[in-house]
């Protein structure tokens, strides 16, 4: 992602939050870091392993943040230190960004009922869907009453995406189970969200089967004739998670210049991106 300056003020003054899910500076995780620090959040971070703690460390450090977290979701131990860190750190949270996904590259190809395997399917939905409703839960046990929380979620789960395949299914995991978090946590004011991005260039995007097609098709079938901008998606969750999003919550919200409004685009930019 290039250089971009977030706009700046105070809508997330005094709160702080756990950002998981930042592998590089184009991780869409990363953006909502910088516009949430960008508006006076305390921010900490988790990360995936030791190859990850060398890129998220300098970032993290970059918007003034000393927690780090190790943390893998599947690995109960790294979650309850992680959870145990922020509490004897800051005792309290205000917001969760949960923006962590993972499928084996050959669930994420082909044919989706022939390639989807009981293991892969168990590991996407473990990783992708179930670590939300996990690190819900335990950020909801130190999180002031008020608080928020998002997730980043993907069309595929509504619609057949090519090659998207479990990880669609996943998706639809995750925001039925935003909307059952959203449900028991909402007597506490705390508001669950999740918000539907479109394609954006990342490592994530990368292990999914012909993806410079779906750039392409997104980029001339959506409303904007455009690709997805982190900033708009980073945008999103700033009001989501600051008050300007209070009575908002159990929603999927989507960033994605429209595509997912069109049920048949325009002919003109379609026929000049996928000729005949
Ligand atoms: P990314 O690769 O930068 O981020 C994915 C993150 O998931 C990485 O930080 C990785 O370390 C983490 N992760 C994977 N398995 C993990 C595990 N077991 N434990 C802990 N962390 C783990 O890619 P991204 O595109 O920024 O993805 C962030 C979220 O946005 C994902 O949920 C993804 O599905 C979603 N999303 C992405 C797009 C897109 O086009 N890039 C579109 C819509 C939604």
């Amino acid at each position: 992602m290039a250089e971009q300056n977030f706009p700046t003020g105070q809508l997330m003054a005094g709160k702080r939050g756990l950002i998981m899910g930042v592998a590089n500076k184009n991780s869409i995780a990363w953006a909502i870091a910088r516009q949430l620090a960008a508006q006076g959040a305390e921010l900490a971070f988790t990360y995936q392993g030791d190859a990850l703690l060398r890129r998220v460390k300098p970032l993290a450090e970059s918007v003034g943040s000393d927690i780090l977290c190790e943390c893998d979701v599947t690995n109960d131990a790294t979650m309850d230190s992680t959870f145990a860190t922020l509490k004897e750190k800051w005792g309290t949270i205000d917001f969760l960004v949960h923006a962590i996904a993972f499928a084996g590259k050959d669930q994420l190809a082909g044919s989706f009922i022939d390639n989807t395997t009981r293991e892969g399917f168990k590991s996407a939905l473990d990783i992708s869907a179930y670590s939300f409703v996990d690190a819900g839960r335990r950020a909801s046990e130190i999180m002031n009453d008020g608080g928020a929380m998002v997730t980043l979620t993907y069309l595929g789960s509504e619609r057949v995406i090519p090659n998207y395949n479990v990880m669609g299914v996943a998706k639809a995991a995750l925001e039925a189970s935003m909307r059952y978090m959203a449900a028991d946590l909402g007597p506490r004011q705390i508001r669950v969200n999740a918000i539907s991005a479109g394609p954006i260039k990342t490592l994530a995007a990368a292990g999914i089967g012909s993806g410079r097609h779906m750039f392409r098709f997104n980029k001339a079938a959506s409303a904007m004739q455009d690709n997805t901008d982190p900033m708009g998606v980073a945008g999103a969750a700033l009001y989501l998670l600051s008050d300007l999003g209070l009575s908002c919550t159990g929603e999927t919200h989507h960033v994605d210049g429209g595509f997912h409004a069109i049920g048949m685009p325009q002919e003109g930019p379609l026929r000049e991106s996928m000729p005949d």
